[in-house]
């Protein structure tokens, strides 16, 4: 099959002037196992759409792996609105602390899917399923409420950790829902502060659409409610995004933290990201903190919250304000 593949690649190659048209191929192998021709047509379309943006790869074969990768994406699309309204969706929570002092400051929501048959599953899966199916503001809706609902009941019971909560959003629902109406809708059904809520958004997120996105930004933070912004350092756009948008804080990438025994690299990216973030008016946050070590020196640094196993992992919110009862001085 694969030398017809690349001949037939050639001679379109061949055929072509001025136009540049990639050709690719998808491959069932008959195996008995599904016996309408139909269904064999469907797998060999799954797989040449698998590298649809595979520039270097012309062809691909349907195997089990791609059956199993496919079959947990249309269990996340056919089974979120029951996961919802079963309450399988749940939000974890990491605290966040401030270096100076080891005071948790915050909290991040996270979500974790946790299915009664398939255990849990966890965000770097369904997140980007529901985005390409344009399903993930339902789960956001769902998220604002359910931590915008439980710490009004916190801050009304007068408890020491209702503190602020950052919730995690995805480009994806500013092009579906309007963010900063459906959060005023909230508070006011809540009657709950709007300092104690914060949105994060992915630097990624800021790549496309980018007017639309500094506009959306403007609004919602124009209502009285902070935008942070999640994994800075992780894409290519990093350092104009911090120029064109207003955010109340930047949450410094996990990433520079990895290898800190193997070389200073990281460090030496640390130390200046921090003091130009600084110098541009900026919080800053260290996420993914895991050792003593690191802890201290982004204090060193100046680096004002700390977020990390070290601190403390996302657990349900009892546990977290379990933890927090505990003396927290120990950290620093
Ligand atoms: P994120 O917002 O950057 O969240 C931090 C991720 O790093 C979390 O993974 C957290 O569990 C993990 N983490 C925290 N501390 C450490 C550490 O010390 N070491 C290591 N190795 N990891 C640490 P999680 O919960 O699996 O979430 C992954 C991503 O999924 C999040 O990254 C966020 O972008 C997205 N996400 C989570 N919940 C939501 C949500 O409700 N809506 C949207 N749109 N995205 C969400
Ligand atoms: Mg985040
Ligand atoms: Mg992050």
């Amino acid at each position: 099959v694969v030398p017809a593949i690349l001949e037939v690649k050639k001679q379109v190659k061949s055929l072509q002037q001025d136009i540049n048209l990639e050709l690719k191929a998808g491959v069932y192998l008959y195996d008995g196992e599904v016996s309408n021709v139909i269904r064999c047509t469907d797998r060999a379309h799954i797989a040449c759409a698998s590298i649809k943006k595979k520039y270097d790869i012309d062809y691909k074969f349907y195997d089990a792996e791609l059956g199993g990768h496919l079959a947990r994406k249309q269990f996340i699309i056919d089974n979120l609105v029951e996961a919802l309204a079963n309450k399988y969706i749940q939000i974890y929570y990491q605290p966040i602390v401030r270096s100076l002092t080891g005071e948790v400051c915050g909290w991040e929501a996270l979500v974790r899917w946790i299915d009664p048959n398939k255990g849990t599953v966890y965000p770097n899966e369904f997140i980007s399923v529901l985005e390409e199916y344009h399903l993930i503001h339902k789960l956001e809706c769902y998220v604002m409420e359910e931590v915008i609902s439980t710490f009004a009941k916190m801050e009304k019971a007068g408890m020491r950790e209702a503190v602020p909560v950052s919730i995690n959003l995805s480009r994806i629902d500013f092009e579906i829902i309007d963010i900063a109406s459906y959060m005023n809708e909230l508070l006011d059904k809540y009657q709950v502060k709007k300092e104690l809520f914060h949105l994060e958004i992915t630097e990624s997120a800021l790549t496309k659409n980018p007017e639309f996105i500094r506009e959306q930004i403007s609004r919602i933070r124009n209502c009285g409610i902070k935008v942070w912004m999640d994994d800075f350092g992780s894409g290519y756009s990093s350092l104009n995004v911090l120029k064109n948008y207003e955010f109340d804080l930047v949450k410094i990438d996990m990433e520079f933290l990895r290898g800190f025994d193997v070389n200073d690299n990281g460090k030496i990216i640390l130390k200046h990201a921090i003091s130009m973030l600084k110098n541009l008016g900026f919080h800053t946050l260290a996420e993914g903190v895991e050792t003593k070590e690191q802890y201290d020196f982004l204090r060193s640094l100046g680096c004002e919250l700390i977020q990390g196993y070290y601190i403390g992992r996302p657990v349900p919110l009892e546990e977290g304000c379990e933890q927090i009862s505990l003396d927290r001085k120990s950290v620093v």
